[in-house]
């Protein structure tokens, strides 16, 4: 049986509908039981995903960087890891080196000087061939 999560956005609480059927769940008009209200909002809810403890993907700039500050090479990883998720496409293949790098906890620093030392080796005087610099 499909069910649903929501929440209204008159009083804030949440509401799980259940139907026998899709049919029924796309012609039933759903109102919140609590207020009457018709202004709900579907939680989506993202599942079989083994997630950190905290989300790290909600956090602001400045709890990010305490993290970064902290530096805990998992609780980073998990982060980039995280943030790489929302990312439409995929993230940036180095962002994934880095994460898994994180994941298996090496520390941050040597990862930095690691793909300082290769980039300055690697690309001295030519153009990488993925360029996709400009828009779209
Ligand atoms: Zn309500």
């Amino acid at each position: 049986m499909p069910s649903y999560d929501y929440r209204c956005k008159n009083c804030g609480r949440p509401t799980t509908f259940s139907y026998k059927t899709y049919k029924d769940y796309d012609a039933a008009s759903r109102v919140c039981p609590h207020c009457g209200s018709a202004d709900l909002t579907r939680i989506i809810n993202r599942i079989a995903i083994a997630r950190p403890s905290r989300d790290y993907s909600g956090m602001s700039p400045q709890e990010m960087l305490s993290v970064f500050e902290g530096g805990k090479s998992e609780e980073m990883g998990a982060m980039f890891q995280q943030v790489a998720d929302t990312v439409p496409g995929g993230a940036d293949p180095q962002i994934k080196e880095v994460t898994e790098r994180l994941l298996k906890g090496d520390k941050p620093e040597k990862i930095e000087s690691d793909l300082q030392a290769s980039a300055s080796a690697a690309t001295p005087a030519a153009s990488p061939p993925t360029s996709t610099s400009g828009s779209e």
